[in-house]
């Protein structure tokens, strides 16, 4: 394709996504498909000679859209919310263009360098204190591709601190053996990734309970960890959330903090969702002690209206994170690598996309208030889906909604709400999905859309009340 064609095809695919956006309602929110689906469309063998576009895009309708599941729909209420907008869209498109790889500040200066600047703006806007800032002490943001890669490059990096500590005081001990008695902890609600870094980093983790607000409290980590002292083992990382993926509560950082600090733990908080609510000042006090706190995370392309990947991570000591994971070969030295940023010493791969300019495209063309009050609208509209769910006598509602998540359940055994779920996405009208809390099936009503309205949350509503009033009759006849 040259750039003649180029221009012509990319006018005609921004139609294309502008169309389908724009008509995305009047989709199913889930394909019905099912596995296999798509290799009995395609051909077994890629061509050998290169095809027209227009039969591609043909194929895009025929074959692909088939098996979409249309995350931007407005009744699409599972999970969190997959960030999009138009101006991120853009951003990415650019960076596609510009198609530079930037690992080290050399090999795309301006690629390292509005990154910085894009984690310091975002950082202020959620109120991190200056040392987790570029510009102002020894720490600093970077772009990661996700909340999984933050957790466990921070694990790591926690792994590495305990370890040199120890070799320190102990100068012959192995450190097969100090691995051995590492413990790591976070509460039970914490997201599945803290797991799998725990199992990555070959690490015990303990999953600590949580009160009954399903927050994770100094006392019961402070109880754990001295336990753990007892039997030997070595404490050395803790990840705390704001905003749990099941319910959306918060652990509570000033007292997590404090613990740590004392304890000499390296803390991380796991924001993925919620810290995106940070750059209201009504839900700063969240992070009331992030001072204490080593690292910090959380997703733009979850609630920022930034397309994924773009999860932010900051740091409090860089050198505590890059001294963990420096691999320095002559290939990839530059002039000015003694003072400049490399952000391959930041996390696991070495390959960087110009990830900041979809989020400072964001920033630019929303503003911080634009920001705010999207997200606001998100926080009203789960109250509007919230209070649906309180007047009705036949559900209940579990958890916190401080955010745009709410939790709600039929009263009755847990079969009952979970065939609920089960009529409610078959239909395809509408698409959640369940999590368990204290036993208890619950199903999670997230609002997603980027323009939601009350009409969209009043269908949604109407749509589970109608399928319990279905299922009631059934289960009386
Ligand atoms: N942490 C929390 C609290 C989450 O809710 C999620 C995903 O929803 C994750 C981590 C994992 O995010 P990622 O897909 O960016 O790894």
């Amino acid at each position: 394709m040259d750039s003649k064609e180029f221009r012509t095809r990319g006018k005609e695919m921004v139609d294309y996504i502008a169309d389908y956006l724009d008509t995305i309602k009047f989709r199913r929110v889930t394909p019905e498909v099912t596995p296999g689906y798509l290799q009995k469309l395609l051909p077994d063998e890629a061509p050998s000679k290169g095809e027209d576009f227009s039969d591609i895009m043909k194929d895009v309708d025929a074959a692909i859209m088939k098996g979409v599941t249309h995350w931007q729909h407005p009744n699409f209420h599972a999970y969190f919310p997959a960030g999009n907008s138009f101006p991120s869209i853009l951003g990415d498109m650019l960076s596609d263009a510009i198609g530079c790889v930037g690992f080290s500040w050399a090999a795309s200066p301006a690629c390292t360098e509005l990154e910085t600047v894009v984690l310091d703006w975002v950082g202020k806007m959620i109120g991190l204190p200056k040392k987790f800032l570029h510009d102002g002490g020894i720490g600093g943001g970077v772009i990661q591709g996700s909340a999984s890669e933050c957790v466990l490059i921070n694990l790591l990096a926690a792994r590495h601190q305990v370890v040199r500590q120890m070799k320190k005081r102990f100068q012959f001990i192995e450190e097969g053996l100090i691995l051995s008695k590492l413990v790591a902890y976070s509460s039970k609600l914490a997201h599945s990734c803290v797991e799998k870094a725990g199992m990555i980093g070959f690490v015990k983790m303990r999953q600590l309970d949580v009160d009954e607000e399903f927050s994770l409290r100094g006392y019961t980590l402070e109880c754990a960890i001295e336990e753990d002292r007892r039997m030997g083992l070595i404490p050395f990382f803790v990840c705390a959330t704001l905003g749990t993926t099941a319910c959306c509560s918060f652990d509570n950082i000033l007292e997590i903090g404090q613990v740590c600090n004392k304890e000499n733990v390296w803390l991380h908080i796991d924001a993925a969702y919620a810290g995106n609510a940070l750059i209201c000042p009504e839900f700063q006090y969240l992070i009331k002690g992030i001072e204490n706190a080593n690292s910090f995370n959380f997703n733009p392309n979850k609630w920022m209206l930034v397309n994924f990947d773009c999860s932010l991570m900051w740091v409090r000591d860089k050198e505590s994170l890059t001294s963990a994971v420096t691999v320095d070969p002559l290939y990839l030295k530059h002039k000015h690598d003694d003072y400049a940023i490399d952000f391959r010493h930041w996390g696991i791969p070495l390959s960087r996309r110009f990830r900041s300019l979809k989020l400072w495209f964001v920033l630019r063309t929303y503003g911080k208030e634009g920001l705010q009050n999207y997200i606001r609208q998100h926080v009203r509209l789960a109250k509007v889906f919230k209070s649906y769910v309180d007047n009705d006598s036949r559900f209940e509602t579990m958890g916190p909604t401080k955010m745009g998540l709410v939790c709600f359940r039929l009263k009755g055994p847990n079969a009952l709400t979970q065939k609920l779920l089960r009529m409610i996405n078959e239909s395809g009208k509408l698409h959640m999905v369940p999590a368990l809390l204290n036993e208890y099936y619950i199903i999670r009503f997230a609002v997603c859309a980027e323009n939601a309205v009350d009409e969209d949350i009043k269908y949604a509503w109407d749509i589970v009340s109608e399928m319990a009033d279905e299922l009631m009759e059934m289960r009386q006849s």
